[in-house]
This record gives structure tokens, sequence and C-alpha cells, in this order.
């Protein structure tokens, strides 16, 4: 099907995928797009605080441009962090009537905060080696500092990232580890997710994107024409509507497998965290310290063994990321379980997201949160009332951890932009441009890697896409949690007397 700039194209789903879809396809003169969303990002500003559940609603996220030797998704990456740039100075051109529609923070989208990978192995683990070989490609191998090689650390000296393993070194002496090895990636960034969700919003506006929220925003399901069944008409929403539309493109993160159900097998829904720890406004001296902290990733990068032994990428380890200096909130991610939400969509259980306002996570995910933060942060833990809030969100988990940005086959005009895989949100600028290339009919290196795959060519089932019967999963059934109660949330006397004793997993 040919489009025009005039053809009408429905977006369902107002996260990042959705979001970068209709920024490049006003990019390219596409002048009619209405947004549909079941959320209200008007009110509630894409904040985890508020009552955002969507995976880019969320305080921060970290921008990498590694990718073991998938250089792709590096030059890819390398592409959006010269958008998020000029962004980031653009924010401040807006109105003062526009800045005052943000939630009350400072407007730095991007933060070069640095990042470190580390673990107690003894040398660098094989995907920090295929990393190294990757920035190598790139002739950016300059920019990463192995913490094991005294060349690198001579570097860091004079480089003034030293500064950034101070954290290193005080987990060693406190936790009593003889070994860490590991990468500081000295070009990893912060992003404020929420404010730049918020912000594409308002440049969208301005291009004359149609926002529609809530039940009016909320899509049922597509109509489909009577007359050719590879067509859709367009789609009809929770308040009874029906909308017209010339193309319609489903980006809704993880709960597209409901509504596209040919995803099967190809993504996935699995359970997320997000644990908050806010540093209360009286002791600026600790929000400018832990604002200086890099990101830390604690045994994130599983080698092929760890598959082998039964894990799922994405399962083991966790994340920390520092605080900005006004919002001073500390925020934890941990990597346990990947549990699903099986439930009966036809004649097959698939794993869906729980509804809006589920705000339980497992009672271990809270623990463990906690003791990351009693080893990171234990000055912050140990004040007076502090309490740790959570956020359950959801991962969609995808063939190789590949995004899908495809017609759905044997549908002229039904495009399916998803498959975050925890990673998605970096290239927030520029993953719409392989949708405005499938309304061309172009192809390129990315309609290739984004292409709708068949499940039986999978390489590595690396999150389980291929399990069928996935209600009979005990160890990955949500339900089969214990899970939190309000009083898991503080740091009790029982908590804080292992203060001295506590290590790293
Ligand atoms: C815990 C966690 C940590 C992550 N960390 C990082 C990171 O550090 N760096 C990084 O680059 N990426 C990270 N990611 C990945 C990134 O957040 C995702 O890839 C990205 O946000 C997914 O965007 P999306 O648009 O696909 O989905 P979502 O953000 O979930 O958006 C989907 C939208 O669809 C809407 N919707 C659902 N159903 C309907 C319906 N029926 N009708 C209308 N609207 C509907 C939802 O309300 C939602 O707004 C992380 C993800 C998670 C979960």
């Amino acid at each position: 099907m040919t489009y025009s700039i005039d053809s009408k194209i429905i977006i369902v789903g107002s996260g990042v995928f959705g979001l970068s879809s209709a920024l490049n396809l006003v990019k390219n003169g596409y002048k009619n797009i209405t947004i549909f969303d079941r959320t209200d990002y008007e009110t509630e500003k894409y904040s985890p605080l508020r009552s955002s559940d969507s995976a880019s609603g969320d305080i921060n996220k970290f921008f990498r441009i590694y990718y073991e030797n998938k250089t792709l998704y590096s030059k890819l990456a390398i592409d959006a962090l010269n958008i998020w740039e000029a962004w980031n100075k653009e924010i401040l051109d807006l109105s003062e009537e526009d800045k005052k529609r943000f939630i009350d923070d400072d407007l730095e989208l991007l933060r070069l905060s640095g990042g470190l990978r580390i673990n107690n192995e003894p040398n660098l683990v094989g995907v920090e080696l295929t990393n190294l070989e990757g920035f190598t490609e790139l002739g950016l191998r300059d920019t990463q500092y192995n913490i094991n090689s005294k060349r690198d650390l001579v570097r860091a000296k004079l480089t003034g990232l030293d500064r950034k393993l101070d954290v290193v070194r005080d987990l060693k002496k406190r936790n009593k580890i003889t070994s860490i090895s590991g990468t500081l990636d000295s070009i990893g960034r912060m992003i404020k997710a929420d404010k730049a969700c918020y912000y594409v919003k308002i440049l969208l506006e301005k291009e004359g994107v149609k926002f529609i929220y809530g039940e009016a925003g909320t899509l049922k399901n597509p109509i489909y024409s009577e007359n050719d069944k590879t067509e859709i008409k367009g789609i009809k929403t929770s308040d009874g509507l029906e909308h017209k539309a010339d193309l319609v493109i489903i980006s809704t993160g993880s709960w597209t497998t409901s509504l596209v159900p040919q995803l099967q097998h190809r993504i996935q829904a699995s359970l997320a965290n997000i644990v908050y720890l806010e540093i209360p406004k009286s002791r600026q001296d600790l929000i400018d310290k832990y604002s200086e902290y890099p990101h830390i990733q604690w045994k994130t990068t599983s080698s092929e063994n760890d598959r082998n032994e039964g894990f799922y990428d994405g399962e083991g380890g966790f994340a920390f990321f520092p605080n900005t200096k006004k919002e001073g909130i500390l925020k934890v991610n941990t990597r346990q379980v990947k549990y699903l939400n099986p439930t009966k969509v036809g004649n097959e259980y698939i794993s869906i997201p729980s509804t809006l306002g589920e705000e339980r996570l497992p009672k271990s995910v809270i623990q463990e949160a906690k003791e990351i933060f009693m080893i990171i942060a234990p000055d912050v833990v140990q004040l007076e009332g502090v309490k740790v809030r959570s956020k359950l969100l959801w991962y969609t988990d995808a063939i190789n951890s590949d995004f899908i940005i495809d017609f759905v086959p044997n549908y002229k005009n039904l495009i399916v932009a998803t498959g975050g895989s925890a990673h998605g949100f970096k290239f927030l600028p520029v993953l719409g441009k392989t949708v405005v290339s499938r309304v061309l009919g172009k192809s390129d290196d990315y309609t290739e890697l984004f292409r709708w795959k068949d499940p039986e060519n999978i390489f590595i089932d690396n999150y389980g896409l291929k399990a069928t019967n996935i209600e009979k999963d005990e160890r990955r059934n949500f339900f089969n949690a214990t899970f939190v109660e309000d009083s898991d949330l503080v740091f009790t006397k029982e908590d804080l007397a292992k203060l001295d004793t506590i290590a790293l997993k």
C-alpha cells in the first residue's frame, strides 16, 4: 500500500516506540497522526511516582553504546546520542509556559554519569571482552577502562575518572571482596526518562499530532475490512467509538501480544521492578555525594554458560542508578526470576502485564533492593524515616532481544513497533526511522534487523519464548511469589543490625 503525507495514521501506545514512530513520521512530512493511550500522560507526566505503569514511564534509564559485537545497535545508539544532545539544549528553549507543564525538576535530559559493569570474577568475563572488541571496532576503545589493567587505571587518573572507581574500592573494603573485575564506561549516561517522553509529547503537539487518553484512548480491537481480510479499517476504543485509519501502528509494549496474538512466541511480558530510595532534602550533602556516583551494574553480564544452566537473560545481578541533584532519588533494579502472568487469550495462555494500579512486587525483590541500598548507601538507609518505594513494570522480551518493527504478516496496513527487551529507551529519537522505512517500502540494515522473525529460527531462546503451556511453569508464575507488605518497605532495626556484615551476592 502507498501512503500520502495526508494519510490518516493511528498509533496505539504512547511509550518510547509510539512516540518515536510519530516523531520520525512527522520529520518525514506525515501530517495526520493521532496517538492513543490508556494512560493520561498529560496528568501522569510519565512519572512512576504518579500512576504511570509503562516501561517508558520511569525517572531514569541508562544510555550505553556497547552491544557486545552487535555493532548495528551501537551505531544506532550513536545516532540517537546526537539527537539526545541536541534535545538537552533545545529543551531549555521551551516557553516558560511549557516548562511549567513538567513536574518541577531541572530539565537536564542527559547526564554524563559514566557506568561501571562489575562482578566478583578475578578477570574480565567473556561478554566484557567482547564488548571491548566492539569498542575497538568502533574506534572507541579509549572510552573504556578495564579496572584491572594498570594502563587503564593510569588513564583513569589522568582523565579525572578515577573518582568513579571510589565505589569499587569501598565495596572491596567494606565487603571484603578480594577480586572485582569489570569495566568503567566513560561515555555511559543517565537519561531522565519521564521528562524525555513528556518533552517529545510537547514536540509532537507542536507539530499537530493529537493525543487521546484514558478510556477514549484504549484500543479495544482493530476493525477489519469486510471485503478485504488483509486490511484494517481503523480501531475501536473502549468508549465504543470507531476511528478510521489508513495505517495502524501498534506499539503497546508488553501489552502488544494480547492485542496482536500473532506475536506469541516472538515477544512476551515478563516482570520488571524498580525500587526507589529518596534522600531527604535536608541532607543535600548526601544528595550531592550520590549524584556523583556512576551507574553500577553488578553481575549483569551473563555468559553463555549461565544461560545453559537454566537462567534467562535478565536474571541475576542488579543495576543501581545515581540520583540527580534536584530529585535526590536513588534507584535499584533487581534482576530476579523473570515472572510471567499467564492469561488465557483464545485457546492459549500468553503472558501479559497485570492491570493498572497493581503495585505488589515479590517480597524477595524488596528485600534484595534494601540490602543493595544498605551496601551502596549505608549513610542514607540509617536516616530517620527513610523507606523504599517500588514500582511493578513489565519487560517486553523479544526474540534475540531484537526489536520488531514490521508489518504483521498478511496485513497490508498494520505495523507493530515493539520488543524493547530492557534496552529500547535510549533509542527514543531514532526507533521510528524504521517505521518510516516500512511505510516507504525501503530496506536497509535496520529493516532486516527489526523484521518479523520466525520463532523456529531463534538463535538463542534467551527469554524462554519458545515455551508452550507457560501456565504450568511454576517457577515463573507471578502469582506463586510471596508479595510485599507495607512493613517490608522500612529499614527495621533487624535490617540495620546487619549493616556491617552484609555483603554483595
Ligand atoms: C525495569 C526496566 C528497566 C529498563 N532500563 C532500561 C535502560 O536502562 N536503558 C534503556 O535504553 N532501556 C531500558 N529499558 C527498556 C525500555 O524502558 C523499553 O524498551 C521501552 O520503554 C519500551 O517502550 P514501549 O513503547 O515499547 O512500551 P511502554 O513504555 O510500555 O509503552 C506502551 C504503552 O502502550 C499503552 N497501552 C497498552 N495497552 C493499550 C491499549 N489497549 N490501548 C492503548 N494504549 C495501550 C501503555 O499504557 C503504554 O503507555 C528498561 C525497561 C524496564 C522495564
